[in-house]
């Protein structure tokens, strides 16, 4: 509601994991000001969709999300 909140930033991490090897591979998302402030409204707001996915351990470009997380710098 006040000042604080609109200053800060939310990170999500997108947990996906790779369905070539199995592993699993962390991106972040900043949601930055006037961006998505949890899990629910980054899901609405399509930026999921835009993230493109390649496997940091064998480079493959098919991932399976697994989990969301919301971390904040404040
Ligand atoms: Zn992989």
């Amino acid at each position: 509601m006040g000042f604080a909140l609109e200053e800060c930033n939310r990170v999500f991490a997108l947990h996906v994991r790779c369905v070539n090897c199995i592993r699993e591979s962390v991106k972040e998302i900043f949601g930055g000001q006037g961006g998505p402030s949890d899990v629910d409204e980054l899901i609405e707001s399509g930026l999921i969709e835009q993230v493109r996915f390649e496997c940091v351990h064998c480079e493959s470009a098919i991932g399976q999300l697994v989990a969301i997380t919301c971390e904040s710098d404040c």
